[in-house]
């Protein structure tokens, strides 16, 4: 996947995108990453980038201009066809949106600010307008490394079997199971004894049992969205018919 980047501040992005799971899928050749400063469109002699907001009224706006020349720039040399823009007031950011996008071989992320981005660009340039989350941040930058870390994980081949994302919360409706490492006795916190049987049976069915408890007590609108197996149904029996300290499974 080739994935631009518009933005006022690019430089933040830098470290972020050289680390972990991102700078390990640039180096394996799955994701390259072009960042571009939105000023660098700007023809104004002066390269400004934003403007009052017409109508009055505080904060200024992201101009239209640089944004229309960088985005038909740069959609002409990739064929992008999806051009996100993030904003508050978009679409949820959530797992099966990291999925599709994550199908996609080019991308395009614009970064706003100040009060955001003049609106004739999600207009007319713009396929997806994506929020991630009912707050408000000061800039792009933030949600688009977001979006742009969960949809990396989904390329295949970037996370090793070791850390397949394929059991992740959300993947399958479902939140993870908890996980437990070395010592096995932490201060009198006892890791569950089922987890050091070497029953791997057992093991799995603890863990599904988990995964679903978590998932009920939790977000119980993500089972609505589940295939119920059988066993999950009499796991599910268990988890809503007894108190959660005298489950013993
Ligand atoms: N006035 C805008 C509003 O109330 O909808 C908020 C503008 S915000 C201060 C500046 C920029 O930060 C936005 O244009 C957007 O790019 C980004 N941003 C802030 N919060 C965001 C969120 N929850 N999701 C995605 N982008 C966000």
């Amino acid at each position: 996947m080739h994935c631009d980047i518009l933005s006022l501040f690019p430089e933040v992005f830098e470290p972020y995108v050289k680390s972990s799971i991102l700078g390990r899928a640039q180096s394996k050749g799955l994701l390259s990453l072009t960042l571009h400063n939105i000023r660098q469109y700007s023809q104004n002699k002066h390269l400004q980038v934003d403007d009052v907001s017409y109508g009055g009224g505080p904060g200024m706006v992201l101009k239209p201009e640089p944004i229309f020349r960088a985005v038909r720039a740069i959609a002409r040399e990739q064929k992008s066809k999806r051009v996100i823009l993030t904003t508050p007031q978009g679409q949820p950011f959530n797992q099966q949106l990291a999925q599709e996008l994550a199908a996609e071989k080019y991308l395009l992320i614009i970064c706003g600010r100040y009060e955001g981005v003049d609106e004739r660009v999600a207009q007319e340039l713009v396929t997806d307008e994506i929020s991630i989350g009912d707050y408000v941040l000061t800039g792009g930058e933030l949600p688009a490394l977001v979006i742009l870390d969960a949809i990396t994980r989904l390329i295949p081949g970037v996370l090793g079997d070791e850390t397949s994302a394929a059991r992740d919360s959300f993947s399958e409706a479902l939140l993870d199971y908890p996980h437990y490492t070395r010592p096995a006795d932490y201060e009198g916190v006892h890791v569950p004894q089922v987890l050091l049987s070497g029953n791997h049976e057992q093991i799995r069915r603890w863990r599904r049992y988990q995964a679903l408890k978590r998932t009920y007590q939790r977000r119980p609108e993500l089972l609505k969205r589940l295939k119920l197996s059988d066993e999950d149904r009499e796991l599910l029996t268990q988890i809503m018919g007894v108190n959660d300290r005298q489950v013993n499974i």
